[in-house]
């Protein structure tokens, strides 16, 4: 690694001109950046080669995180940071006239996952990495990424997303790796030496070929590897049509499914899901092999970790592995699986759970197809001879019922842990929605509540605020990041609240000017920076959010004098694109921002801002600039959200529901901490179960309501016509199912005393250091220690 500026100069300048065969003043902005990135990657690949050989040796068990998205997004200042060379290589690049910021930017986000669920993924390789624990991603290289939103006339507008448009600086192509994976076809069976043997005759072949990526551990010498795979033709099928073979093929690592709730274009999706599986699983086994030990202690030796249902066909890709190519028998392969395989469930929203259809699944995965129908039949005849009679309840447990494949039920039976991921999405997993299951179960249900890096989301997207913690109470927190409550001693500083303050205030003046940058509107950086940032959708309640912007727009209008501190609302949100509700929700937003920005009443009081394009990028620039943290889904309806808590470590103050992880929060930071709203968890599966929610007494009798909703369709908004009449009709005329309106009273008094509270500075500031003081519970490091010790039983393995 470089050791100084200069040495890191010669190597730069030296590299550059070989690469591209130009002198360093020709080269340009975008030949630096590759010559940057590559070369940090060839300085990781010692410790990579290193890392891989210890871990060959060590014997110590490996940790598989499969995930159908990974979301990433830039590398690399963040490896910059772990390698510890970020100084040298900033002050290097400077003395050469080039500014490492302007640098970054030529670096695509990898946006290789759609919200949550993936940056999840993302945040625990860089944990694992860091607390020196063999742990690896495996995914699918898209070729697209999620995609790219832009906002034309109010409205969402999707492109196709082209990060590998210049070629990933971060991945390594190993032809030589690749895996054969079996569609199509069918299977047939014959007696071999007195065993039942099956073969796939005639699949259609498809070649998955692996792209590693380093991942590096911060100031440590591990490197561990993301995997991600690509479907290529292969070149062991004949095909009487090759072009159409070529381009199916090529189709399915083509693009990440845009929508994180329901499933679309089934044969694809089902084909990444086992391509992802079948080439890991493969690639897994072969590497637990070369260590030469007895397959039956697998278990011992390798985790397997399933993150949400998308790739649960690991359950019977392993048992066949197991059995057709190992020769194993059905229980101990079972045993194998099982002890081998964990499972994460991310929600409890019906709508997003995984089902097949068998005319689909059964002959594309045929031989699948065939152990996923014996696995529930040996399920559900050990539920029989517990229940018997009990049809109903077998029936509402079964993998495969009214002709469709349940991927959950699958996961479940198949995995020896299933976690939930915030305590109160546990318990009603528990007691709700999984209680068949728990009571069948009972020891595999666990909670491990998420987490995200603070590496990327406190030390490199608020370099100040991290370096003020650091001159204040020493480097310790990097490491152990509940040290950061030894913030709370400077509780009762002022001064030391003003330095806090002042770090808010930069951030917030450096969000200010990208918006003017990116939307042309001037937003006070001295307003109250309220902010809801995440995917769009109905049980988030985005909807909430604008409906109370239009009430205090019209309570201004009806008292222009109205005296409120000044406050900006920034929205960034991406809809799947078959999402009309969101997409109108959007639109709804940008009538709102076009109403209340130009309208010289509000003088300023209320702005609205909608950021397109919302990724991991931006979300480093918004987080650290924001004072309120907009958390408002509907109780019950969150599992943990993510993105509170990096609101949280950055000093934002949360107005939120009961919902997910925000129930820790509260714990953690005390309720005169956090600003709560609305209807609990109980209240509104309560109100599921028995009914008893009237939207529409809601809007005959608060006048608020009824404004703002009639606006929705009395031609408030000009020239939007009918735009917003399924909006209207999902809030009256089909009763909403989020219990938008019964919040809203709640929501509303909670903005008041928010803007109340903004007022008095020291007790604002003072709130904002609890909640930095009280965040380092939610670094994923604390998340991923407990699924190393409780799930995955592995431990640390120092590379030297
Ligand atoms: C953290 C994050 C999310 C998840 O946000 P929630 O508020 O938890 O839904 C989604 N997208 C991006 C880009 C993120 O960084």
């Amino acid at each position: 690694m470089f050791s100084s500026v200069p040495e890191f100069k010669a190597a730069f300048v030296s590299k550059l001109e070989m690469a591209y065969g130009t002198t360093f003043e020709e080269s340009t902005r975008r030949e630096q950046f590759q010559t940057l990135g590559t070369m940090i990657r060839e300085q990781v690949s010692t410790n990579w080669i290193k890392t891989n050989e210890m871990y060959r040796i060590s014997g110590k068990k490996q940790v598989y995180y499969l995930s159908i998205e990974f979301l990433l997004g830039r590398l690399l200042r963040h490896n910059l940071i772990n390698l510890g060379i970020e100084q040298i290589v900033s002050k290097g690049l400077g003395e050469l006239g080039i500014e490492l910021d302007k640098l970054e930017e030529f670096e695509a986000d990898a946006g290789l996952g759609n919200g949550g669920l993936g940056r999840l993924a993302a945040c625990f390789l860089d944990s694992l990495a860091s607390l020196n624990l063999p742990g690896h991603g495996c995914g699918i290289r898209y070729k697209h990424g999620l995609f790219e939103q832009a906002i034309v006339d109010g409205y969402q507008v999707e492109l196709p997303e082209q990060w590998l448009k210049h070629g990933h600086v971060w991945e390594v192509r190993k032809g030589d790796e690749a895996e054969e994976i079996l569609f199509w076809g069918h299977v047939e069976s014959s007696i071999e030496n007195g065993r039942l043997v099956f073969r796939h005759v005639n699949p259609e072949i498809v070649t998955a070929v692996p792209y590693d990526m380093p991942v590096v551990g911060y100031h440590t010498k591990t490197v561990n590897t993301l995997r991600l795979w690509n479907a290529e033709p292969s070149k062991f099928t004949a095909h009487s049509d090759i072009l159409k073979y070529k381009k199916d093929t090529e189709a399915i690592c083509e693009f990440l499914y845009p929508d994180d709730t329901h499933d679309e274009g089934k044969i694809l999706r089902l084909k990444q899901q086992y391509l992802l599986v079948s080439a890991s699983l493969r690639a897994i086994i072969k590497s637990f092999k070369k260590k030469k030990r007895s397959i039956f202690e697998l278990h011992e030796h390798t985790s397997i970790h399933i993150n949400d249902t998308h790739p649960a066909l690991a359950v019977p890709e392993l048992m066949r592995i197991l059995m057709d190519d190992e020769g194993l028998g059905w229980d101990e392969a079972w045993h194998l699986t099982v002890n081998t395989l964990s499972y994460t469930n991310h929600t409890t929203l019906s709508e997003a759970l995984e089902r097949w259809p068998e005319r689909i699944f059964r002959p594309l995965l045929p031989r699948i197809y065939m152990i996923v129908e014996e696995i529930n039949e040996r399920f559900c005849r050990q539920l029989w001879d517990r229940h018997p009679g009990s049809w109903e309840l077998i029936e509402s447990m079964a993998i495969l019922a009214h002709g469709e494949v349940r991927m959950a039920p699958l996961a479940i039976i198949g995995s020896h842990s299933i976690n939930g991921v915030a305590r109160l999405h546990t318990e009603i997993l528990k007691e709700r929605e999984m209680n068949n299951f728990y009571r069948v179960f009972p020891d595999r249900f666990n909670n491990k509540t998420n987490g995200i890096t603070h590496r990327r989301w406190l030390m490199k997207a608020n370099p100040k605020l991290a370096g003020l913690i650091t001159d204040s109470i020493g480097p310790g927190w990097i490491k152990d990041t509940l040290q950061l409550e030894e913030l709370l001693q400077f509780k009762e500083s002022g001064a030391f609240l003003e330095e806090i303050g002042s770090i808010k205030q930069a951030n917030k003046e450096r969000l200010a000017s990208r918006i003017l940058e990116k939307t042309g509107i001037a937003v006070d950086p001295a307003s109250i920076f309220d902010i809801q940032v995440k995917r769009l959708h109905a049980y988030k309640r985005q909807l909430l959010n604008v409906l109370h912007i239009m009430y205090l727009y019209n309570r201004i209008k009806e008292y222009p004098n109205y005296d409120m501190h000044p406050r900006t609302f920034i929205f960034g949100a991406k809809a799947s694109p078959g999402y009309y509700f969101a997409k109108k929700v959007i639109k709804l937003i940008n009538s709102v921002a076009l109403k209340v920005n130009n309208d010289p009443v509000v003088n300023g009081r209320i702005k609205v801002v909608f950021l397109e394009n919302y990724r991991v990028s931006l979300g480093e620039e918004i987080f650290p600039a924001a004072d309120v943290s907009e958390q408002i889904s509907t109780a019950s309806k969150e599992a943990s959200g993510t993105g509170n808590m990096k609101f949280m470590m950055n000093g934002a103050l949360t107005v939120g529901t009961l919902d997910g992880a925000n129930v820790e929060i509260t714990e953690l930071v005390g309720r005169e901490n956090i600003f709560l709203f609305g209807l609990s968890a109980e209240e509104v599966l309560e109100f599921q179960r028995n009914g008893g929610y009237h939207a529409q007494e809601y809007y005959h009798y608060d006048r608020r309501i009824r404004t703002v909703v009639d606006q929705l369709i009395n031609g408030f908004f000009p020239d939007t016509g009918n735009e917003f009449s399924e909006i209207y009709d999902s809030l009256l005329s089909y009763n909403d199912q989020y219990f938008v309106f019964r919040d809203f009273s709640s929501y509303a008094e909670i903005q008041e005393q928010v803007g109340k509270s903004y007022l008095d500075r020291a007790g604002w500031l003072k709130k904002s250091l609890v909640n930095i003081a009280k965040s380092g519970y939610f670094s994923s490091d604390r998340t991923i220690e407990e699924y190393a010790k409780d799930i995955w039983h592995t431990e640390p393995v120092i590379i030297k």
